[in-house]
């Protein structure tokens, strides 16, 4: 399986990135390896890898907020790397299209065994037009992704772009409850530093521009539990 194939390992402790290194070239794969998170975002989806292992706690951007973004505009295999203590963060991942993950530390014959169904799956090219007509709906609401535009039926409405993260991500994940850590660790990132009441504030914002401008109702507060969208 490993004929010239190319992998991106992103991994910020040198010592697992340098020991998944030597193990995968010896086993004939050609790698490289990125330890800054944004930096490795913007590596993968210029395309040119056959697979990505990804660390989740990583400088600058998140494992799993690379892995949403990526899966925006492909469908480049990827493995997340986690750590034993980072169970949801495991079940987070597959939910937001990782194709599997190992727990850290991990065999390398486990490892290889998950590259290799992962690398039979068919890598289907980005259709730019496709991709630039992504949209996301809720209710009488539609997010253009690419576009970065919101429509209330027929009116356009002026989001930041802190407002439209939160907004997009709200969405995605329609139905679902989400905790204030999780959107802030989302939304914000894992390095943010700030409160939680940060979202708290933003969802206001949201509200004020949605909810009461359109007098409708878009976002629930589960008290004590965090936030959710629904149609
Ligand atoms: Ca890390």
């Amino acid at each position: 399986m490993a004929e010239g194939k190319k992998i991106f390992i992103v991994e910020d402790e040198r010592r697992i990135a340098r020991f998944l290194q030597m193990e995968l070239e010896h086993a004939g794969f050609v790698t490289e390896v990125e330890e800054n998170g944004r930096r490795a975002y913007e590596r993968i989806i210029q395309g040119d890898f056959d697979l990505v292992l990804l660390d989740i706690m990583l400088p600058e951007m998140d494992g799993l907020t690379i892995c949403r973004k990526v899966r925006e505009l492909s469908d480049i295999p990827i493995i997340m790397l986690t750590a034993r203590d980072e169970i949801d963060d495991k079940v987070q991942g597959l939910d937001i299209g990782a194709d599997d993950y190992v727990t850290k530390p991990f065999a390398i014959p486990e490892l290889f065994a998950r590259m290799r169904v992962a690398l039979r799956k068919p890598v289907k090219a980005v259709d730019p037009a496709e991709e630039s007509n992504e949209e996301l709906k809720l209710k009488n609401i539609t997010m253009n992704i690419t576009r970065r535009e919101v429509m209330v039926d027929d009116t356009g409405v002026e989001l930041t772009k802190k407002e439209f993260d939160l907004l997009e991500y709200l969405i995605r994940n329609k139905r679902n409850v989400l905790t204030r850590d999780q959107i802030l660790s989302q939304v914000w990132g894992y390095d943010y530093m700030g409160d939680t009441n940060v979202v708290d504030v933003y969802i206001r914002y949201l509200r004020a521009k949605l909810d009461d401008k359109f007098n409708e109702k878009y976002i629930y507060t589960m008290r004590g539990v965090g936030y959710v969208v629904k149609d």
